[in-house]
Order: C-alpha cells, then structure tokens, then sequence
C-alpha cells in the first residue's frame, strides 16, 4: 500500500519565503494525482518533500503506513523523473538505468532482468548500448522513466516531464504515461502548469495557488463548470 499523506506541511525556505502554507492531502494508493497551478505555487517543492530532496519545515508526511519525515531518498521506495531527464551523459542507456540498483546492491541478474523488462515496455531495447546524446528528446524521457521502473518504486513523482518534448510528442507520450500507470499499477503524482495534461492524465487534480491548495477533484468537476 502507498498512499501518501500529507498533514499540515509546510515549507519555509532559508530567506524566510513559505512555498508551501501547511496543505493537507491524501493520495490515495495506485492513484494518478496531478498537481496543477501557476509557475511558483509550490508545486515542485511538494513533490521534493514527498521525494526527500527538500526538508520539511512543520507536518508530518507519510507514505504507506510510515512516517518519511526523516527518512532519505533512497530509503523512500520512489522514483522521480524530471523535466530535464538528468542522465549521466558519459553513461550508456543500460548504465543509466542499472546506476541506482546498483547503488541498492541488486544482483546483476536481476538487474539485467529488470531492465530488459522496463525497455520492452518503453520499446527502448534496441537503444541499451547508446549515449544519451545519441538518442532523440522523446527516447531520453523514455530513459528517463526506464530508470524510474527498474526501482520498482511504490510511488512515482514526475515534475512536468513532457515540458520539453514537442507538441506532437507530447500527446503521444501523455498516452503512454496513462499505459504506464496502468500496467504498473503504482501511485503517481504528476506536477504540470498544463491544463489538457492535468485534464486527460489525472484520476484527480490538486489544485495549487500561492503555497496552498484550492480545490482537489475530479478533472471533471474542476472543468466542465460552466
Ligand atoms: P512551482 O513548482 O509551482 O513553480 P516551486 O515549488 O518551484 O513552484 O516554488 C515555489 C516558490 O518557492 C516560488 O516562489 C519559488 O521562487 C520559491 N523557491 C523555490 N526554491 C527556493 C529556494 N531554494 N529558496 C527560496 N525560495 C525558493
Ligand atoms: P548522494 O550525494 O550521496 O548520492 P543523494 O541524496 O543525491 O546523495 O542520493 C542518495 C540516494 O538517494 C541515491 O543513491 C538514490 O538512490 C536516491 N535518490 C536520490 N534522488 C532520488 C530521486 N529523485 N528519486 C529516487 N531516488 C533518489
């Protein structure tokens, strides 16, 4: 089970600015949650405190059964993928997704396993011996969540992957993402700032503004209001 919980947190950072006012969420377990709101609603700094990249000022997170507040990244069972992909450039495809089971001392079966598993799924297996720079934008993000799979997270956070994709790849990959969630059958929090992502990809929509959250709903009842 992960759901992931949010009680009263927020989110002071060193010069004094609150991002995040103290929000209550509840995620539920195997859902598909976007975080949705205007650049520097604090949408970014949520899904980092859930990831453990960013220290909590005051509340209490939780995923599963367990309190996270203290515990770090690798210890947290998820993944993140980013807008910018961040592979390690000097790294072939296959180094780039074995890299943090690796770092876990997975068995280098089992890694090979997981990760001609997760290529098949991405249909990225003709591409394991490549440089990230020999691969297109839309097959970097692939990489990018290959090495998410492999962990086998619990919880998958995503920070507007597709931002940097085309128009036409973008709709494409939307698609897939929704596949993904379903054949993986793990929790997702998806940040975006757009609005036929968060419409088309969510189960439910958090809505953010200025460090609090709005409204959290539906797509449907956020927009089809008249
Ligand atoms: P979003 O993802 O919704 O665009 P962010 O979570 O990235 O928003 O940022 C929320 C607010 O916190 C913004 O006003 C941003 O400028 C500010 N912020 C982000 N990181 C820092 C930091 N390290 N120090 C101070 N302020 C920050
Ligand atoms: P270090 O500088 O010691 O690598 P990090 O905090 O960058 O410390 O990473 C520690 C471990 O946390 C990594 O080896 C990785 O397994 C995990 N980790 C870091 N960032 C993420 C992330 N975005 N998603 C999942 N796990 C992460």
């Amino acid at each position: 089970m992960a759901n992931v919980t949010l009680k009263s947190i927020r989110k002071t950072y060193e010069n004094g600015f609150q991002a995040v006012k103290g929000i209550d969420l509840e995620v539920a377990d195997k859902e598909f949650m976007i975080l949705v709101g205007p650049s520097g609603c604090g949408k970014t700094t949520t899904l980092r405190m859930v990831a453990g990249l960013e220290e909590i000022t005051e509340g209490e997170m939780s995923i599963g059964d367990r309190i996270v507040n203290d515990v770090a990244p690798k210890d947290r069972n998820i993944a993140m993928v980013f807008q910018n992909y961040a592979l390690y450039p000097h790294m072939t495809v296959y180094d780039n997704m074995a890299f943090g089971l690796k770092l876990q001392k997975t068995p280098k079966t089992e890694i090979k396993e997981r990760i001609e598993k997760a290529a098949k799924i991405l249909g990225i297996e003709a591409l394991l011996d490549r440089k990230p720079k020999q691969l297109s934008g839309g097959q970097r993000q692939r990489v990018a969540l290959g090495r998410a799979i492999v962990r086998k997270p619990e919880v998958f956070l995503m920070d507007e992957p597709l931002s940097n994709l085309d128009a036409k790849l973008r709709v494409q990959m939307r698609a897939e993402l929704i596949k993904l969630h379903k054949d993986l059958q793990t929790t997702f929090i998806y940040v975006t700032h757009d609005q036929t992502e968060a419409m088309t990809m969510g189960t439910r929509i958090c809505v953010m503004n200025e460090g609090n959250i709005q409204q959290v709903a539906e797509p449907k009842t956020i927009y089809n209001h008249p």
